[in-house]
């Protein structure tokens, strides 16, 4: 089959596109002839190598897959070939305490596709039988391959960490990531007053359009000021982090009395600090978030079917010109997600 495939950590020359075996599947595991697989930041990551991760080389990456099952394994009972599916990217041992519980982001043994496990970014892949989700009919493999990581990632920060109630303020920083235009549509859904950012007019629009009710543009503007501004000097009461390093002080001035900072990623840098005084007088919580759970992308599957919520698909690349996407989400230009057809 020809697969991306990275020998070695490193700049988009390393995503080599070339020839690798089908993966061979085990009984409880299905083979998924591969559509639509979208890149997210996490691809990024494995590329370039993490410190005190140790991925597999050869390494196929891509966490978002939609396509068709081609073979299923011998004690697979609940799909068949042929069959269109969109894969939950999280695998997990299915056996812990945190497995049992539906806890499987908690997992110790909890990995995505494509992140130290070979992923979607190939003809074939393959997966535990658990992860065939139903596929959503209205949708395109590359809309369907667009849900996934993002969504089920805002609805943990949002829903399951910071516990969103219908008429709170939340601010929800990068308007034109893949979770921050999931974000906006979740907590729209939830009843939740939106203040969202991004770093140009056109995003903000579209921003807007998803069910924004206030915008910031970053670039041109203080975010803390903007939301003492929005809210009446009370600030939100929800902040959705994952611009890291760049934004954190920002978001900590954001915060209302007893605010929730929930954060799943530090894409301009891991460093942050915080001043203990603002912590404990202003009572707030900063909460961490880490993927999701197989239920809530199963929720989360059930209202984009319906059309409640629905995936942001900005651009596609051809599986061969994965080295241009990863250089294209690099650059930062796009709105929702980028996407791979296979
Ligand atoms: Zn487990």
């Amino acid at each position: 089959m020809k697969a991306i495939v990275i020998h070695q950590h490193g700049s988009p020359e390393v995503l080599k596109f070339e020839d690798a075996p089908v993966p061979a599947i085990r009984a409880n595991e299905v083979l998924v002839r591969v559509r639509a697989c979208a890149l997210n930041h996490l691809d990024l990551w494995v590329r370039r190598g993490l410190p005190n991760v140790a991925i597999p080389l050869p390494h196929i990456p891509g966490s978002d897959i939609s396509g068709e099952i081609a073979e299923i394994g011998a004690d697979v009972t609940t799909v068949r070939a042929g069959q269109k599916v969109v894969l939950a990217p999280g695998v997990s041992c299915g056996k812990c305490a945190a497995c049992i519980a539906g806890l499987d982001n908690r997992c110790r043994k909890f990995s995505n596709l494509g992140y130290i496990i070979d992923g979607g970014d190939a003809e074939f892949v393959r997966c535990p039988e658990v992860n065939c989700l139903p596929y959503p009919e209205n949708l395109s493999f590359e809309e369907a391959a667009s849900v996934p990581l993002v969504f089920q990632t805002a609805w943990h920060m949002l829903i399951t960490r910071a516990q969103l109630q219908p008429g709170e303020d939340v601010l929800i920083l990068g308007a034109g990531s893949g979770v921050g235009s999931a974000a906006i549509q979740i907590a729209a859904m939830f009843g939740a007053r939106i203040i969202a950012t991004a770093g140009n007019e056109a995003k903000l629009e579209k921003a807007r359009q998803l069910g924004a009710h206030h915008l910031v543009n970053h670039k041109t503007q203080k975010i803390s000021d903007e939301v003492r501004r929005i809210t009446g000097k009370k600030g939100v009461e929800v902040v959705i982090e994952h611009v890291g390093t760049a934004t954190w002080d920002q978001s900590i001035a954001s915060l209302a009395p007893a605010g929730r900072l929930v954060t799943c990623g530090a894409t301009t840098g891991y460093d942050a600090k915080i001043d203990l005084r603002f912590l404990f007088s202003r009572q707030l919580s900063l909460l961490g978030s880490y993927m999701g759970t197989k239920a809530e992308l199963s929720s989360v599957m059930k209202l984009v079917a319906s059309g409640h919520l629905r995936p942001v698909l900005d651009r596609t690349f051809p599986l061969a010109e994965c080295a241009d996407a990863h250089r294209y989400l690099e650059a930062g230009e796009q709105f929702g997600k980028v996407v791979l057809v296979v």
